[in-house]
């Protein structure tokens, strides 16, 4: 049993777009993360360990592989077998803590909150930000782009992708920014309950394609929700985010390789 929970956690804390997502609720994750820590940290958002590095650095990562995140969304179909996204999110569910892992700003979850597909439960673990997005629209790159990293019994991986562009405060944003702010390697209690449903748009239409984590290890097999309306945030809440986190942490388009991308509503 023992080395089964060691396994599932090495598991957790090796798939990154989210470091170490799950270590404040085991035991025995603390050396798990050290060990971690120590290889991670080689890899950055610029220069000689920049996303143009990571395949060399991260040997055993799937960074170079045919299938990766983020892309450009164009040339998408509509695909009118889709469901609406089976999001089941708790306004009991709590946000454990946050940290500076070094690359964003993250908000670990307890259980709680989970999106179903295809049958299979993937629980949420944790939220974190690029700035500006990842993803672009028709070319077009967001301020900001929110990443929901959920995680299966098989550790695989689900993320919705949340745009946010500039305009009238978010309410959420002012709870999760009165964390804020956090240096580097640090991290913060919250130990409060946190509606994910409040901080995401009305409209849940969405993109949908299969990609990566867009950090190393870069794993492929990621099911991507990216919503098509963007949330709105004030322009300091952008800034309070972007000064805690690298500038420019997001990884340039990857080539979409033949992959197929599909599109609910209008
Ligand atoms: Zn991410």
């Amino acid at each position: 049993m023992k080395y089964t929970m060691y396994a599932f956690i090495g598991l957790l804390v090796l798939g990154a777009c989210k470091e170490n997502g799950t270590k404040n609720t085991h035991s025995g994750a603390e050396t798990k993360e050290a060990e971690h820590g120590s290889s991670s940290k080689h890899w950055s958002y610029a220069g000689e360990t920049g996303p143009e590095h990571w395949a060399e650095i991260e040997a055993e990562s799937d960074c170079n592989g045919r299938f990766q995140s983020p892309i450009n969304i164009v040339k998408y179909e509509e695909n009118n077998s889709l469901k609406p996204i089976a999001l089941h999110y708790a306004e009991s569910t709590k946000i454990h803590d946050v940290t500076n892992n070094g690359h964003s700003i993250q908000y670990n979850f307890e259980s709680g909150d989970n999106i179903m597909v295809n049958g299979l439960r993937y629980d949420l673990k944790q939220v974190h930000f690029h700035e500006p997005s990842e993803h672009t629209i028709d070319g077009v790159r967001y301020p900001l782009e929110m990443h929901l990293v959920h995680i299966n019994d098989s550790g695989q991986y689900t993320v919705i992708a949340v745009m946010a562009k500039e305009g009238v405060s978010s309410i959420p944003f002012d709870f999760l920014e009165s964390f804020l702010p956090l240096k580097t390697g640090g991290k913060k209690e919250v130990n409060l309950p946190f509606n994910m449903n409040d901080n995401l748009p009305k409209n849940k239409d969405y993109f949908f394609y299969t990609g990566s984590l867009t950090t190393p290890p870069c794993t492929e097999g990621v099911n991507w929700y990216i919503l098509k309306e963007p949330i709105t945030v004030s322009l300091e809440q952008v800034n309070l985010l972007k000064k805690l986190m690298p500038i420019n942490n997001y990884r340039n388009e990857q080539p979409h390789n033949g992959r197929q991308l599909y599109v609910t509503g209008n």
